[in-house]
């Protein structure tokens, strides 16, 4: 129960919020290089090249990135702040995440617990609504990596 709290306990923040905006002011968002070497990994794993822009925006408080679509394409837009203040892995985390909607059509995934070898309850998916906290990162995304990048692509 304790781990529970632990690892949960800071969820709530800093939600992928996806597809509820329609901020036209996005519609011409221009790619960050930022953005490449994550998005990389994305394609290494998908096996094609992936064709949705990567831009910063000023989010709302507690959204951390959303996939917007557009008439005619899809783009995908980063809280800056809150970028600023992630680590690698999260940031990995909320790309993968956000290409997961874009380009994979993937929901968010409501079953949100796995327990790992170590008999700590971690998130089954990266596609939970909130992005993982530093103790998620640290016990459950770290070394179980390969896992939750073949549970994005199934
Ligand atoms: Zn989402």
């Amino acid at each position: 129960m304790i781990k529970r709290i632990l690892l949960y306990g800071s969820c709530l923040l800093f939600l992928f919020s996806c597809t509820r905006f329609n901020y036209v002011k996005f519609a011409n968002a221009k790619h960050n290089p930022v953005f490449d070497s994550y998005k990389k990994t994305f394609e290494d794993m998908w096996g094609q090249k992936v064709n949705v822009p990567i831009s910063f925006g000023n989010l709302n408080k507690n959204d951390a990135g959303f996939c917007l679509t557009l008439t005619t394409r899809k783009v995908i837009v980063v809280d800056r702040k809150y970028w600023n203040h992630i680590d690698h892995y999260r940031r990995e985390i909320l790309i993968l995440h956000e290409l997961g909607h874009c380009v994979l059509g993937r929901g968010h995934y409501k079953e949100n617990a796995i327990v790992n070898i170590n008999g700590d309850i971690c998130p089954k998916s990266i596609m939970v609504p909130s992005n993982f906290n530093s103790i998620e990162v640290a016990r459950c995304y770290v070394p179980y990596r390969r896992y939750y990048l073949k549970e994005l692509m199934k």
